[in-house]
């Protein structure tokens, strides 16, 4: 049997959880469950000048909305702790020892102005630029001494000579071949003792037996460095995946000039999580090249990295958009209030003790809206009074026949013993016809002065969840505004 499969998504908390980050950790998270597999979460906060404690509350904030559960990880645990890089620094000394027992790493005490001026020189020439190596030639002996002394030094890697070219078979590009000279004997643990971040991801990776890396492509030159160190410690490779680039529509690299970027931005407009997954989840990966609606168990039912394509994915909102509508078209009466409710109560709409009614205002907005925020604007006129639009006023109450058919509907409409919308429906389609003026007009006229606008959901319906007596009101207030 093979041995279980750990992954990890492994953010830097220098900004928000991005489409492109959450597209990985859909991955990540998609082939653990895939494999029964242990699905892990690790900050790199290596970097103390951009990350923060408030983005990573947000990256795992955005995870959870999207259901991304971990298995491993901050606020959860796990025995292969702490999942913050920042708290890891034992076993980076620890690996450094390693490393200095076998031989496969050195003290380095050239300053950065020598090294600077040897890649200078190095450039004139035209040659390599890397390390010349003038520190592994120092007799052991030597560099204890310059050490005990207290004299400033990184550790280098000590990188093998007679290696070959650094080939490894990337699960979504095949195999990738790095020139073995492309690699210098690069520093793994800087002069103030912190890790490099090429060591502390590979050390990670390693103390965390993470077995697959799936990541974004701008990480593959990092891996035949990544690679170096895992052989020079004696630990297995784990198998990488590289996830080729995310693009905006004019075939870019996805940016803030694209518009929303951000995963909680996304849930802002009035996306489902359910849909931007399905979505990610498929920006680079397919099921069978066609099928666009993938719920979550179909991702973890049919999730393999063999689907994953090479190419770079173009991000299309326009798509995303479709998609979230398709979405909340399907959610059943109850899901969709549910998810409904929390938008109008913060928008100050009254929404205690109306179950039975939300009910019914549902489908008459589900059927209308591809993002939820698109309800707010749309039903509000049923919560409070409305003002008349201008405009709606002009091409509509200033028509001649406007206010005599708002009259008739108003005395009509508070005839009805049944204020249902059927009933509405019958009674205004006769009163046009009484008064002489168009259908069409009248209803016009119904609908901009009981929603202020001349687009709402279905007016019979609409005008039902008002309630007769507000509806009346309405009218009344707006005969004013009428031309006749
Ligand atoms: N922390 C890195 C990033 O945010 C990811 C490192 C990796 O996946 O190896 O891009």
């Amino acid at each position: 049997m093979s041995e279980p499969v750990r992954v990890r998504f492994a953010p830097s908390p220098t900004g928000h959880l991005h489409i492109g980050g959450a597209r990985t950790a859909i991955y990540n998270w998609a082939y653990a469950r895939h494999h029964g597999g242990t699905f892990v979460l690790r900050i790199e906060d290596t970097d103390p000048e951009r990350s923060t404690d408030e983005n990573t509350q947000g990256i795992i904030r955005a995870m959870e909305w999207l259901g991304l559960d971990y298995d491993e990880g901050p606020g959860v645990g796990g025995q292969y702790g702490p999942y913050f890089q920042t708290q890891r620094s034992a076993s980076y000394a620890e690996a450094l020892d390693r490393l200095k027992t076998v031989g496969a790493a050195y003290p380095c005490f050239c300053s950065p102005a020598e090294l600077d001026e040897k890649r200078r020189a190095a450039r004139g020439r035209g040659g390599f630029a890397g390390y010349d190596r003038t520190c592994r030639a120092l007799a052991a002996a030597i560099a204890a001494e310059r050490i005990a002394a207290g004299e400033p030094h990184v550790w280098r890697l000590k990188v093998p000579e007679l290696r070959g070219d650094i080939v490894f078979p990337d699960a979504v590009r095949g195999d990738v071949t790095f020139a073995a000279d492309a690699v210098d004997d690069f520093v793994l643990v800087r002069t103030d003792g912190t890790p490099t971040y090429n060591f502390a991801v590979t050390i990670d990776d390693a103390t965390m037996a993470i077995t697959h890396v799936v990541r974004g492509d701008d990480h593959l030159s990092n891996t035949p460095k990544q690679i170096l160190i895992y052989e020079a410690l004696g630990v297995p490779v784990p198998v990488f995946a590289h996830l080729s680039m995310i693009l905006g529509s004019d075939g870019k690299r996805l940016s803030k000039r694209h518009g929303a970027t951000s995963v909680e931005a996304y849930r802002d407009l009035g996306y489902l999580p359910e849909a931007l997954m399905n979505y990610l989840a498929l920006l680079g990966w397919s099921l069978d090249g066609e099928t666009t609606i993938v719920s979550r168990q179909m991702l973890v039912e049919n999730f393999s990295l063999e689907r994953v394509s090479r190419n770079a994915a173009i991000f299309d909102e326009e798509k995303l958009e479709w998609l979230n509508g398709v979405y909340i078209r399907n959610l059943s009466v109850s899901a969709f209030v549910a998810r409904m409710t929390p938008l109008l109560a913060a928008a100050g709409l009254m929404v205690e003790g109306r179950q039975e009614w939300l009910e019914k205002l549902a489908p008459l907005v589900s059927e209308r809206i591809k993002r939820m925020d698109e309800i707010v604007p749309m039903v509000a006129f049923l919560f409070r009074d409305v003002e008349v639009d201008e405009s709606a006023r002009q091409k509509v109450l200033a028509r001649p026949g406007a206010g005599s058919a708002l009259d008739a509907s108003r005395e009509a409409l508070a005839a009805i013993t049944d204020f249902s919308a059927a009933s509405i429906e019958q009674t205004l389609r006769t009163v046009a016809e009484d008064v002489g003026v168009k259908p069409k007009l009248a209803l016009q006229a119904v609908r901009v002065a009981v929603t202020g606008s001349m687009v709402s959901p279905p007016l019979f319906e609409s005008l039902e969840l008002l309630g007769r007596e507000r509806t009346l009101e309405r009218i009344e207030r707006a005969r004013a505004l009428a031309a006749d």
